[in-house]
């Protein structure tokens, strides 16, 4: 006897919001200082010859994940994943739709890394790695997320997360980190904890700690600082 099976009710779906092109343009993260570029091994700032050396690092990637060539390469712009992501739903911006966002890398990517983008640019929407599609890149690829949410509704499986990872380190090897990231990941680097601490403030927020718990629980608990901990012996 067949299953009985029952459909569920119709919800009404929700709309996307309107577009209002331009609504984050001017939204960026602060660039990481020189110093701070420099301690993760890269440029301190943009070199005069930063467009080929991120073409370089583009090809790299490109050869080192099969995933990224093949997400720049499939999507169809069916448009499922438009009105996922919370950064469009949010600011309206369109360039935050994940296929906007992929688009960006897409369009450079096609310029350089395609027959047809080489042959015939703009039947293809192929675009040269332009200092301002640089500055496009490092505002729409630092207001994605990486969260995925937009990848789970892609019927191809792209995940722009990957894409954005991708920009994220070609910035990188040319000197256009962005500060939160890469200031806190110096800092580790250099002085041994993600505030930047020194040593002395650190060791007097460690004893407020102690005397914190001690008050509120009665126990007497303590956070070393800089002591070698027991030896594993596996
Ligand atoms: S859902 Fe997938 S195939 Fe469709 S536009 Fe978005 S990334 Fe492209
Ligand atoms: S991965 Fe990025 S583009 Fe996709 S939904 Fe999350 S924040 Fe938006």
């Amino acid at each position: 006897m067949a299953a009985e099976i029952k459909a569920p009710a119709l919800r009404p779906l929700p709309l996307a919001p309107p577009l209002l092109p331009g609504a984050m343009a001017g939204s960026r993260p602060y660039v990481a200082s020189d110093k701070m570029q420099q301690a993760l091994g890269f440029p301190g700032e943009l070199a005069p010859d930063w467009q080929p050396k991120a073409l370089a690092k583009m090809g790299e990637l490109l050869g080192r994940y099969r995933s990224l060539r093949v997400f720049l390469d499939a999507c169809v712009h069916c448009g499922a994943c438009a009105d996922k992501c919370h950064y469009f739903l949010g600011t309206q911006d369109p360039l935050n739709m994940p296929v906007a966002r992929q688009d960006l890398m897409r369009s450079v990517y096609r310029r350089h890394f395609t027959l047809p983008g080489k042959l015939f640019p703009r039947l293809v929407g192929a675009r040269e790695l332009t200092r301002e599609v640089l500055d496009q890149w490092y505002t729409y690829y630092n207001q994605c997320s990486e969260c995925r949410r937009c990848s789970v509704f892609c019927p191809y499986g792209i995940d722009t997360a990957e894409v954005t990872m991708a920009a994220k380190e070609i910035m990188d090897s040319v000197g256009l980190g962005q500060k939160y990231s890469n200031e806190i990941i110096a800092k580790v680097h250099r002085i041994g904890n993600n505030l930047g601490l020194p040593g002395p403030a650190l060791a007097d927020t460690l004893q407020g700690l102690e005397e914190d718990v001690k008050e509120e629980t009665g126990a007497d608990v303590r956070f070393p600082l800089d002591e070698a901990g027991p030896r594993c012996c596996w």
